[in-house]
C-alpha cells in the first residue's frame, strides 16, 4: 500500500509523515504485531522511546516487513537517565542496537529536566550524532519556550521537532506560534486525550456524526489541519486502520471552531519544569 499520510518537510529538508503510530504503553511482546498492523495499514512513521522498553519490537516488525526500510520514519527518544554528552552518545548506541537499524530518522530528548541543567550538553551530543550521519534529524520533546530559547542561545542547530502534549483540551497555542516562527515542527502526543473523556465529549460526537466519521478521526483531522505531526496509539487493528483514515475529508472553519470551545488549558501529563523522573 502506498503511504497513506502526506509528509511535512522538516527544517533540514527531511520529510516526515504527518501521522504515525505511537507505541507508548504497548507491552514489548505486543509491539511487533501492532507495528506490523500499522505498516500494513499504510503507516510510515513509528514513534518509540528508550523508556517504552519496546524498541526491539519496533525493530523486529521493520525487519520482517516488506516495506523498505528507507520508506519508514523511525523516531526514538533518549531516556531521562542518559542526559549529558557522553551518556547521550552511549544511549544512542544502545537504541540503534535494540532497533537493529544503522540510522535513526529522528532522535529526541525525551524531557528537558531543567532542574539537572544538562539538556544543553545533551543537545551538543545530538548535534554530534547528526554531524556524524548517525541520525537524519534531531529534536526535542516536552520543551517549553524557555528551553528552546536556551538551545538557540547556546547551541548551533535548531531542533527539527518539538513533541509535546497537545490535543483540543490543551492546544498549546503560544508554543505553536513560537515553533512556526522558528521552523520547528510541532508533534502532538496524547493527541486523542489519552482515553480520558475527549472522544466522549458530546461536541466531538456531534461533529463526528455530521462528518460521517468517528470522534477519533475528527480529532486527528484537527491536528492535521493545524499543521502538526500526530502519533495516536492503539493496539487494536480496526482502530489502527481507523486512525490513519483521516486524509480524505476536511473540517471547515465552523467545524474547527468546535475544538476552540474544548480548550480547558490544562495538561493531562506533568509540567516539563517539574517532571524529574530518571
Ligand atoms: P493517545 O491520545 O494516542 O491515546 C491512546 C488511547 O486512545 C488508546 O490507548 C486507546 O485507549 C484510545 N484510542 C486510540 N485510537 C482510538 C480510536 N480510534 N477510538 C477510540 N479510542 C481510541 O495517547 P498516548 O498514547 O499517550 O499518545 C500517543 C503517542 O504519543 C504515544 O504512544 C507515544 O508514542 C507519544 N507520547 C509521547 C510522550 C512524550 O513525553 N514525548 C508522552 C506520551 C505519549
Amino acid at each position: 500500500m502506498a503511504n497513506a499520510a502526506p509528509s511535512l518537510t522538516l527544517n533540514n529538508g527531511v520529510a516526515i509523515p504527518q501521522l504515525g503510530l505511537g507505541v507508548f504503553l504497548i507491552p514489548p511482546d505486543e509491539t511487533a504485531t501492532a507495528v506490523a498492523t500499522a505498516l500494513d495499514a499504510g503507516y510510515r512513521l513509528i514513534d518509540t522511546a528508550q523508556g517504552y522498553q519496546n524498541e526491539e519490537g519496533v525493530g523486529e516488525a521493520i525487519a520482517r516487513s516488506e516495506v523498505p526500510r528507507e520508506d519508514i520514519f523511525v523516531t526514538t527518544k533518549l531516556v531521562n537517565g542518559q542526559h549529558g554528552y557522553d551518556r547521550a552518545l552511549a544511549g544512542f548506541d544502545a537504541s540503534v542496537k535494540r532497533l537493529g537499524l544503522d540510522v535513526i530518522d529522528l532522535f529526541l530528548i525525551h524531557w528537558p529536566l531543567p532542574m539537572f541543567d544538562q539538556y544543553v550538553d545533551t543537545w551538543r551530543a545530538f548535534e554530534q550524532l547528526l554531524g556524524d550521519g548517525r541520525v537524519r534529524s534531531i529534536g526535542v520533546s516536552n520543551f517549553k519556550i524557555e528551553h528552546l530559547e536556551r538551545l538557540a542561545d547556546e547551541t548551533d542547530i535548531t531542533p527539527a521537532v518539538n513533541q509535546v502534549e497537545l490535543h483540543p483540551q490543551f492546544p498549546q497555542e503560544e508554543l505553536r506560534r513560537y515553533h512556526d516562527a522558528h521552523g520547528i515542527v510541532t508533534e502532538s502526543w496524547g493527541p486523542l486525550g489519552q482515553n480520558r473523556g475527549l472522544l466522549d465529549d458530546a461536541r466531538v460526537a456531534e461533529l463526528a456524526e455530521k462528518k460521517g466519521r468517528t470522534p477519533a478521526q475528527v480529532v486527528l483531522r484537527w491536528h492535521i489541519q493545524i499543521g502538526n505531526v500526530v502519533i495516536p496509539k492503539s493496539v487494536t487493528p480496526h482502530r489502527i486502520r481507523e486512525n490513519i483514515d483521516a486524509f480524505d475529508f476536511e473540517l471547515d472553519d465552523v467545524d474547527m471552531e468546535t475544538f476552540t470551545d474544548l480548550n480547558v488549558g490544562r495538561r493531562l501529563g506533568p509540567d516539563p519544569n517539574e517532571f524529574d523522573l530518571v
